[in-house]
């Protein structure tokens, strides 16, 4: 039996081939997410009318990876985009928000600092606060009490941010937690009502044409067929269309990240709900903390060459704050991503695409933005050079921002009480990440970029986080009357910590929003 639209149909004969049937293979986060927002901005019912026909399929069997469960902020604009209520997406997820990540002992043992989503400063203020941070750091105090999500983050405060742009409560944004388990179905029978079908059983055998080598059927365990003119790769680690048929090879990041493994644990809800992840650097490694409404994830991303699965798992459940769940479980990862994301007639999303690990949360971040990607560049028919090209620059370019900023928290440190430490302070760098760290360390400036992950106060937060001290500052700042920036500061931390004050309790806000 085959399934599929005879997709050729009134196309003129040496004219390519129109796309008119995308198969989806996975059904993991990945999977889930491209088909819901395939099937809404492409599919017959959706928002372009382009009436893609869109089917997923997957196999319980196999299962899913069963982690990813902290998110970056731009989840909430896909949530937006596709149509999800978010109050029923939280509860359905029993989700969280989080409003930014702490690392604990990361720059020093006993040191602790908040990535937050948002700005440090009031907005509108010129040059970037930090500047003036610097110039007066000796009467400043901490960076982090200048940000407000850092100063609602440590008092376990939740708000949704203002639009209004001259309030301070406009300088956030904030991202979710939710239970991973919980948060593929949910996309499921949201997909299903844009119009997605889905196909339960296992891929066993891929026909690729002879002249050109894209794949052109899938053919199931059961022995059913599916056709289609344009394959998502969403199986994950086992990259079964992008590696396993096309041998598009892997660009493998290791040396520069040489976490390979990880153990995760849930465990029972302790102490405050916190509207934030942890992540807590130990000898070859890190710990994730991440806080659900009815139990609280946990993980530990090691280096093999450093550490025995035996101790990572120790350290992992001693640091358990309530009553483990579960037994722990094992997962291993090459840090890095396929020389080319979308090769022929296939586009990799999510692991098969590539992984880099989780210490900023970015996974389900890049699997939205090659989604984003692909709908934007969405090719008229199978002739579409230029749009993989563009798509796999784009790509490639997230990739690299992304590793570069995760091998910053790694290699800015200070530690020297384990080899994995030594290891990672002197590690030769990417030249643009050694670039960036130059620049900064004379002047205090981050080299910007507009669009993507990681703008200017994330790189600023980590990096004085991590005690990269910059030598100067911006010039504009240096003539600035010391009584009145120092009267301004003073204003500021009492501004963030009134508002910070009268934000709700995380938990109370979560209680009565998404019925906790
Ligand atoms: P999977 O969940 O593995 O899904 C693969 C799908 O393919 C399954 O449905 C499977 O059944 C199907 N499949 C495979 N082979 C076949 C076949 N032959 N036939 C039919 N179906 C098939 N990301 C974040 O954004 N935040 C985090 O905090 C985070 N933490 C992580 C921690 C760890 C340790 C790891 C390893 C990853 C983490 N990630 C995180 C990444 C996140 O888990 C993934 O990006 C996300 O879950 C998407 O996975 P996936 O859908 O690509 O793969």
């Amino acid at each position: 039996m085959t399934y599929g639209v005879a997709s050729n149909e009134g196309t003129p004969s040496g004219a390519a081939k129109r796309i008119n049937h995308v198969v989806v293979v996975g059904g993991g986060t990945a999977g889930w997410m491209t088909a819901a927002g395939l099937a809404h901005m492409l599919g017959a019912s959706g928002l372009g009318q382009a009436g893609l026909k869109v089917t997923l399929i997957e196999s319980e069997a196999i299962g899913v990876v069963g982690v990813g469960e902290a998110t970056l902020p731009h989840i909430k604009a896909f949530n937006d985009t596709i149509g999800i209520n978010e109050a029923e997406f939280m509860a359905a997820t029993s989700a969280t928000f989080k409003l930014g990540i702490e690392f604990v002992d990361w720059g020093r043992k006993g040191d602790s600092y908040i990535h937050p989503f948002g700005e440090f400063g009031l907005p509108n203020e010129g040059v970037a606060f930090h500047h003036y941070w610097r110039k007066f750091a000796d009467v400043a105090g901490p960076l982090d009490d200048y940000s407000l999500p850092v100063v609602a983050c440590r008092n376990a405060k939740f708000q949704p941010p203002s639009e209004d742009p001259r309030s301070v409560l406009s300088t956030y944004r904030y991202a979710y937690q939710f239970d991973t388990l919980q948060y593929a179905p949910f996309m499921r029978s949201h997909a299903e009502k844009k119009g997605v079908t889905r196909i339960e059983g296992k891929v066993v055998d891929v026909a690729l044409d002879p002249d050109d080598g894209r794949v052109t059927e899938l053919t199931l365990e059961n022995g059913q067929s599916v056709a289609g003119d344009l394959f998502i790769d969403c199986t994950g680690f086992f990259g079964l269309l992008i590696e396993k048929q096309l041998e598009t090879g892997y660009d493998d990041w290791s040396e520069w990240l040489p976490a390979d493994r990880a153990v995760a644990v849930p465990c029972e809800s302790a102490g405050p709900l916190l509207p934030y992840t942890r992540a807590t650097a130990h000898e070859a490694g890190w710990s994730w903390r991440i806080p659900l409404q009815h139990r609280t994830g946990n993980g530990h991303v090691y280096s093999s060459q450093f550490l025995s699965d035996d101790a990572a798992c120790d350290t992992l459940l001693g640091g358990l704050e309530g009553g483990r769940l579960a037994d722990p479980r094992f997962l291993r990862f090459v840090t890095g991503k396929r020389r080319k994301l979308w090769n022929k007639n296939v586009v990799a999303i999510g692991l098969s695409g590539g992984f880099l690990e989780p210490l900023e949360s970015t996974s389900i971040y890049l699997i939205q933005e090659g989604i984003s990607k692909l709908v934007e560049l969405f090719p008229q028919d199978q002739d579409c050079a230029v749009e993989t090209r563009e798509y796999n620059y784009w790509m490639d370019l997230q990739f690299e921002r992304i590793r570069d900023f995760l091998i910053l928290h790694y290699h800015a440190t200070q530690r020297d009480d384990s080899d994995f430490w030594n290891h990672m302070r002197n590690l030769k760098v990417p030249d643009s990440l050694q670039e960036r760290l130059e620049l900064f360390r004379a002047h205090g400036h981050v080299s910007a970029y507009e669009h993507g992950l990681f703008l200017v106060p994330s790189w600023i937060a980590v990096l004085i986080g991590q005690r990269v001290i910059p030598q100067g500052f911006d010039a504009r700042v240096a003539g600035t009357p010391e009584a009145h920036v120092k009267q301004h500061l003073a204003g500021l931390r009492d501004h963030m910590s009134k508002a910070a004050g009268s934000m709700e309790d995380h938990a109370t806000f979560l209680r009565r929003y998404a019925q906790m």
